[in-house]
């Protein structure tokens, strides 16, 4: 059974679908962690990001583990690394490029394959797993969305301010829905849910009752 889960940044796709997963007792694949893992990579070395091939070829041999929340790139946890301003900045560039996409999307889908998983990402019901059992588009208004994600950045201890946060998040949100290749959009057959107003329990019941009422009517 794949469940899949799209949505913009801030939507509260990564923290619903790790607790989702625990709840259904199936496992969790976070596949912008794998984009971030490859910006990572390719800023540390000091790779052009300009050159899509070389960046298609650095996809192809990344050395990554990802073993329940944490990601190890070249055997070092990077977990937290992969989480800051920096990629944020740089990703939009890297995760555009086709070549680069088709790489990750073949990455991903052998992760899950023949297996339980919930998988969060962007093109994940359109793309990666577009005969997913479930999907998911998770929405939220763009300030409560902002405002979540310079909250997750605040209580790492990273200084940014609040305009500086709501302004890469817009620029991300832009590229993630424009891009030619595994843009964000939603299925005609996801299920829609606007998390603005609600808790995070509140999103993961709602999911969690549709997923046992289908699976009843079975
Ligand atoms: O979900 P998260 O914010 O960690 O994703 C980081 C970035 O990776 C997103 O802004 C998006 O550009 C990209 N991404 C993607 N396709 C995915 C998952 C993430 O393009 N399936």
């Amino acid at each position: 059974m794949i469940v899949a889960i799209d949505g913009p940044a801030g939507s509260g796709k990564t923290t619903i679908a790790k607790l989702l997963s625990k709840r259904l007792n199936v496992s969790y694949l976070d596949t912008g962690a794998t984009y971030r893992a490859l910006t990572l990579k390719a800023l540390s070395d000091g790779i052009n990001l300009s050159d899509a091939s070389l960046l298609a070829q650095l996809a192809a041999n990344l050395n990554l583990k990802l073993e329940g929340q944490k990601v190890y790139l070249d055997d070092r946890d990077v977990s937290e690394q992969i989480r800051t301003p920096l990629i944020d900045k740089n990703i939009s560039i890297i995760v555009a490029y086709p070549e680069v996409r088709s790489v990750m999307v073949s990455l991903q889908r052998a992760v899950a394959k023949g297996k339980d998983f919930v998988v969060e990402g962007r093109d994940i019901t359109t793309v990666v797993f577009p005969n997913a059992e479930f999907k998911f588009y998770l929405d939220a208004d763009a300030a409560i969305r902002a405002e979540r994600r310079f909250k997750e950045l605040e209580a790492k201890g990273i200084k940014i301010d609040f305009t500086e946060t709501e302004k890469d998040l817009n620029k991300r949100d832009n590229a993630d829905k424009k891009r030619e290749v595994g843009a964000l959009t939603l299925s005609p057959d996801a299920t829609y849910i606007d998390t603005t107003k609600m808790s995070i329990e509140e999103v993961i019941e709602a999911m969690f009752t549709h997923i046992k009422n289908r699976k009843n009517n079975k």
